[in-house]
């Protein structure tokens, strides 16, 4: 069964209809560029099971594949990224690593830490026998790993992907501090310049069209090292980055420490104080403190809440407090100058407490 497909970029559900490419009767692939951030893809796509099944279940796919990418401009630059950026002690995990060869290609210039994932089992066992490598039988999505890898390769395996996000979701989640990610795709920007057989990169088991900017659109929660096409195929390498909070960790460290100094003062207030201001800080401290035990009434300057009640205390107009003298808490950070300012203008004798 066939779903309809986001943007596997952007996640954005509109798109437009380029072409729709035949294979069989009941077989079509439907080529949409997304309405928002322009890339092309197949929305059609059966789910990522059932492309799981499909490569799982092709044989002949294991001994073609290997050699779709690895042309000689990839391998170069590959081998240019590893002796530039990857220190030889480095652990190194393939996604879709087919029977392990560029894998083999790692292991010959001096890498020993390397895994290869790939979901058709007889890949595992070929890349045992040819070129002495690990290979665990798994998609990516089921694959689990105590341990983390300093560089996750994705070789000619994001353009099959149904669910490209998570796919990096769960390499990220699997890379070292500083870890890296290496992407080689087709360069689908240039299928016009190289213009061959026509509708020939429509292909069966290509999904996604990646352009140089469309891959910074999907790492973009992480560094760009290296990337350059040489008009077939891009390469690349991202490099993983600190999270940042904004500031969140601080800011609520800070709130957390003036809240204790708040929970003090409410602590010390005598039993009869009246609240000036009833906005949003004092309907939480009423939530969440103990300071309604020690409330007489509630002051507003707003003339919609006068006369009105606050968890059952009335809420008075300032005018009244000249008639009492009992201590004022100004429970506002945001009007805490203006109320201050009103108590001084009545000349109130009341005894003034703030946060
Ligand atoms: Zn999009």
């Amino acid at each position: 069964m066939n779903e309809v497909r986001s943007c596997p970029i952007c996640l954005h559900d509109k798109s437009e209809l380029l072409y729709t490419q035949k294979f069989a009767e009941h077989f079509e692939h439907k080529i949409v560029l997304c309405n928002f951030c322009g890339f092309v893809y197949v929305n059609n796509t059966p789910s990522q099971k059932y492309y799981n099944e499909y490569y799982k279940n092709q044989s002949k796919y294991e001994g073609t594949r290997q050699h779709e990418m690895h042309d000689e401009f990839t391998y170069k630059q590959f081998d240019y990224i590893l002796r530039k950026f990857i220190p030889k002690n480095s652990s190194i995990l393939e996604v879709g690593c087919s029977v392990g060869k560029l894998l083999d290609f790692i292991k010959h210039r001096g890498y020993k830490n390397l895994l290869g994932v790939e979901p058709a089992p007889e890949c595992r066992i070929i890349a045992k026998k040819d070129y002495n490598i690990s290979v665990i039988t798994s998609t990516l999505e089921k694959f689990a790993s105590k341990r983390k890898y300093d560089l996750v390769i994705f070789s000619a395996v994001l353009e099959h992907l149904t669910e490209v996000r998570n796919a990096i979701i769960k390499a990220y989640s699997l890379l070292n501090t500083n870890g890296m990610i290496y992407i080689c795709v087709p360069d689908a920007e240039r299928f016009h310049k190289k213009f061959d057989e026509p509708y020939g990169e429509f292909s069966t088991e290509h999904i996604n069209f990646f352009t140089e900017k469309s891959l910074y659109q999907l790492m973009s929660n992480c560094d760009k090292v290296f990337i350059k096409s040489d008009g077939k195929a891009i390469v690349s390498l991202w490099k993983k980055i600190k999270i940042e909070d904004n500031g969140m960790h601080k800011y609520i460290s800070q709130s957390q420490k003036k809240m204790g100094l708040i929970l003090k003062k409410i602590e010390l207030l005598p039993k009869n104080t009246i609240i000036w201001g009833v906005g949003a800080l004092t309907q939480r401290l009423l939530m969440t403190t103990k300071i309604r035990n020690k409330i007489f009434k509630f002051v507003d300057s707003n003339k919609n809440l006068i006369g009105k009640k606050l968890d059952g205390i009335d809420i008075l107009s300032p005018d009244k407090l000249v008639e009492y003298n009992n201590p004022i808490l100004i429970s506002s950070f945001a009007f805490k100058d203006e109320i201050a300012k009103e108590t001084r203008k009545r000349e109130l004798k009341n005894k003034i407490v703030t946060f």
